[in-house]
């Protein structure tokens, strides 16, 4: 996971990309025998609102505190973790977010 991740942040952070993203062959060029650019192009096509929270993971993780809440400072559990890397809350302050901004 953390690979796709790594794989991810190159396709979003590559100054390249934005100015061969008018070059159609480019993409198809890459995935064509690489089953991991292929799905780290299927990451592209998420939102760009996850991209970013990727992006924020990998600034953490710079800075040393990948793996820490945010909100709480407590450590995100890590079966949190492994169905979210980059989880940047915990359980109990997502849940307390997603309560004050309910996603509808
Ligand atoms: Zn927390």
């Amino acid at each position: 996971m953390l690979d796709e991740m790594r794989l991810l942040r190159e396709e979003v952070t590559d100054p390249r990309l934005g100015e061969m993203s008018h070059a159609p062959t480019h993409l198809a060029d890459l995935s064509s025998d690489d089953h991991d650019v292929d799905v780290s192009i299927k990451g592209l096509e998420r939102g760009s609102e996850e991209l970013a929270e990727i992006e924020e993971a990998f600034r953490r993780m710079d800075e040393g505190k990948f793996g820490i809440c945010e909100e709480c400072g407590r450590d995100v559990r890590l079966e949190r973790l492994e169905a979210l890397p980059y989880a940047a809350l915990c359980i109990e302050c997502k849940r307390n977010q997603e309560r004050e901004r309910p996603a509808h």
